[in-house]
């Protein structure tokens, strides 16, 4: 490890000539076997699921080729191949139904008001945690009595 004193991960103190499986061979540091570049410093062909998402593609079932890493603070990048993605699915009827129903149901958790006991036309407030009327006609409950004495209210 001649280069330890000057990296900041010894792990990663020395390249290795790494194959990425399609022919191809890079400089990477091998971390538990996943070649490790940093940050951007990967070779073409590689590319998040973010980055195949934008191209309509998914990683399918090849496993994590190799990754990226920011050695400033820690964010870490998983790279796929692009020659062995396949094409995303759009969504079916059902999960566009399902996807709506579960939001509808969120929307209305947030419009229900604990104080009045029924569902408001409008999202409460999380500061107020009671509805519109129930603020105008000062009903308070549990709730609101402990966000005054947080002292937001
Ligand atoms: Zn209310």
């Amino acid at each position: 490890m001649r280069n330890q004193t000057f990296s900041r991960f010894p792990a990663f103190a020395q390249k290795q000539r790494v194959d990425l499986g399609d022919g191809r061979q890079f400089w990477a540091w091998l971390v538990n076997g996943v070649p490790t570049f940093p940050f951007r410093g990967a070779p073409s062909g590689l590319a998040t699921v973010r980055q195949l998402a934008a191209m309509r593609l998914q990683p399918g079932n090849q496993e994590i080729q190799a990754q990226m890493l920011c050695t400033r603070y820690p964010r870490l990048a998983y790279l796929y191949r692009v020659d062995l993605a396949k094409p995303k699915r759009p969504a079916t009827a059902a999960q566009l139904e399902a996807l709506a129903k579960a939001r509808a149901a969120a929307l209305a958790l947030r419009c229900w008001c604990p104080i009045c006991q029924s569902t408001a036309d409008h999202c409460i407030s999380v500061r107020e945690g009671r509805c519109g009327e129930c603020v105008a006609s000062g009903r308070t409950g549990p709730y609101v009595d402990v966000v005054a004495m947080w002292g937001a209210a």
